[in-house]
């Protein structure tokens, strides 16, 4: 099973127990892919003591994800580096803000 696949798991077990991610929230869940360093700091320690932490961290790597906060981790580079990653740019981002569970 995939990062990817563990993550959606969990998340679709904390929808069950009526439970979402605190970056599911209504109302705040743009920290986490705000162009604003602030913002993603906020929601870096918003992430402390998620029950997916481990396993969004995990798909975070799988998909080698480089803009927003993924695990408590803000994976942005600095903006004068940002023209040079590769990957990551925010319409490609499989955050779990993104994504409802089944
Ligand atoms: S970004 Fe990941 S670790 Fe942070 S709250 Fe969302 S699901 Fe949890």
């Amino acid at each position: 099973m995939t990062a990817d696949e563990q993550l959606t798991r969990r998340l679709v077990d904390l929808a069950a127990q009526g439970r979402r991610s605190r970056c599911g929230e209504a109302g705040s869940h743009e920290l986490w892919l705000s162009d604003d360093a602030t913002d993603r700091a906020l929601a870096a320690r918003w992430c402390t003591g998620c029950p997916v932490l481990v396993e969004c961290g995990a798909a975070a790597d799988e998909h080698d994800e480089r803009f927003g906060v993924f695990g408590g981790v803000d994976r942005t580079p600095p903006p004068a580096k940002r023209k040079s990653a590769a990957t990551g740019v925010r319409g490609e981002t499989r955050h779990p803000t993104c994504q409802e569970p089944s």
